[in-house]
């Protein structure tokens, strides 16, 4: 039966598996081993010269010859296939392939690598391995399959607890530690080897983080040894390309599966390289803020020495001072250090948190609500239009919106030093309006049409903070 484990107990599983406590074991070995059961491809070699054999295919190709006679020289072999060209559609190239006692034919494509569906393979012995493997255990376990994601183990994980400590303390490390010195000291403790999912639950305990929701950032990804799916925890089959992984925090789930994760990603600082040109979302949940420690360290460091600086935020500063700060963000995180003594000129910090702004891959009134603020900002009559806005706010992201709650609450005091500054808030409005919204398809015309607009939804937004909170 499916749950004598006993039975499988040669089988080698990699040691982080073991260690990772999956919950779902038994029907992880029963599927494990039924990729281990399912039929090996055996090519079929053409015993004669065939013309016109394209030079990416190799004896397994017949030439142009008949269903019927592919059938005949496969014979009725499990796992036997063999490659033919179309008699109807010369150039046109089908793999012929024996499974469950009938032959199955496959138009075949390639591009530099074969593939007959999603999946590309470096050759075509891979490309059957896998359609073997995927054949067999649709067909054996469709009908667990079909009912893996309905009880997934992702929402009640209890075996957690014990690291749950570990991870709330190395958070709030996170939080008061430079990023340098946090990702060193965790590179040697059992801590660097729990897994997502484990990281996860953590969270959920852990009353520092803010709750702001992220999409994962699923990408197609090749496991190597078996791996199990920390959505369902059954096993990801296949030879090559048997899951998604998230870019940002590392779960690993089928694909089928990742349709059905929430929106809770909680991305690995080790993963996070940069602080500029990193999405918002992702930055701040990462570093466990509430906004993106660039906005926090300028404005602090502008409300410190700047208020009163001539043409503040209009005055440009030296371009390669602004890349140094940048460098250092990068580089120290939180613990960058942006002070008077290293930079004199204010210019040069309202400059980086600007460089922020525009780095950004998606801006902070995104690209989604671009055309809906525009709009807004088109109605003539001035409460409307406020009304507008005020709606058009609440689709935002919630750690975008956090982020223009906290600038127009600084530019409105920046305004209130306009005597020495001169800044008013059409000033900051010409200067902010292009660097936190941009339309979502570049064009040049659409851009100098909008600048009106852009520039009067900050203004808009300076002068009536209240309408943020
Ligand atoms: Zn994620
Ligand atoms: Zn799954």
């Amino acid at each position: 039966t499916r749950h004598d484990l006993s039975k499988y107990k040669k089988v080698s599983i990699q040691k982080a598996f073991l260690e990772g406590g999956n919950p779902n074991l038994w029907d992880f070995y029963w599927m494990y081993q039924l990729q281990q059961e399912a039929p090996r491809p055996k090519r079929i070699i053409c015993p004669r010269e065939v013309e016109n054999r394209p030079k990416y295919y190799g004896r397994e190709f017949h030439g142009i010859i008949s269903r019927e006679q592919a059938d005949e020289i496969l014979a009725g072999v499990e796992g036997a296939y063999i490659l033919r060209e179309s008699q109807r559609q010369p150039g046109c190239y089908t793999l012929a392939l024996r499974f469950g006692n009938q032959t199955l034919n496959y138009r075949l494509f390639y591009d530099g690598k074969h593939f007959v569906g999603e999946k590309r393979f470096e050759s075509i012995h891979d490309l059957v391995t896998d359609g073997l493997i995927t054949l067999y255990i649709e067909t054996k376990a469709s009908e667990y399959i079909s009912k893996m994601t309905t009880n997934p183990i992702y929402e009640h994980i209890g075996y957690a607890t014990l690291l749950r400590e570990k991870v709330s303390r190395r958070l709030s490390r996170t939080k008061n530690e430079s990023r340098k010195a946090s990702v060193t000291s965790e590179e040697n403790t059992p801590v660097e080897k729990i897994t997502s999912l484990v990281r996860r639950a953590a969270l959920t305990q852990n009353d520092n983080h803010f709750n702001y929701e992220k999409a994962h950032n699923f990408k197609v990804h090749t496991f190597r040894g078996p791996h199990w799916c920390e959505y369902c925890a059954n096993f990801m089959w296949g030879l090559i390309a048997q899951g998604v992984r998230c870019s940002d925090c590392g779960l690993n789930v089928h694909k089928q599966c990742s349709k059905y994760v929430p929106n809770d990603c909680q991305p690995d600082l080790k993963r996070i390289k940069r602080v500029y040109c990193c999405d918002l979302t992702t930055l701040v949940k990462a570093h466990n803020t509430q906004r993106p420690m660039v906005v926090d360290s300028c404005i602090r460091e502008i409300e410190a020495r700047g208020l009163k600086s001539e043409g503040l935020y209009r005055v440009s500063g030296f371009t390669e001072h602004i890349e140094d700060v940048k460098m250092a963000f990068d580089r120290d995180g939180d613990k960058a250090d942006i002070s008077a003594s290293i930079y004199p000129d204010i210019n040069i910090i309202t400059g980086a948190l600007k460089l922020y702004f525009r780095d950004l891959p998606i801006p902070v009134i995104t690209y989604d609500t671009y055309s809906k603020f525009i709009d807004a900002a088109k109605i003539s009559n001035p409460d409307e239009r406020l009304e507008a806005i005020h709606e058009v706010l609440m689709l935002l992201p919630a750690a975008h919106y956090e982020t223009l709650r906290y600038l127009m609450i600084h530019l409105k005091k920046v305004t209130l030093h306009e005597k020495e500054n001169f800044m008013n808030a059409e000033n900051l409005g010409i200067v902010f309006g292009p660097t936190l919204m941009r339309p979502p398809e570049d064009s040049t015309l659409a851009t100098l049409n909008d600048m009106r607009y852009q520039k009067l939804i900050v203004q808009i937004l300076i002068e009536n903070e209240d309408v943020l909170f």
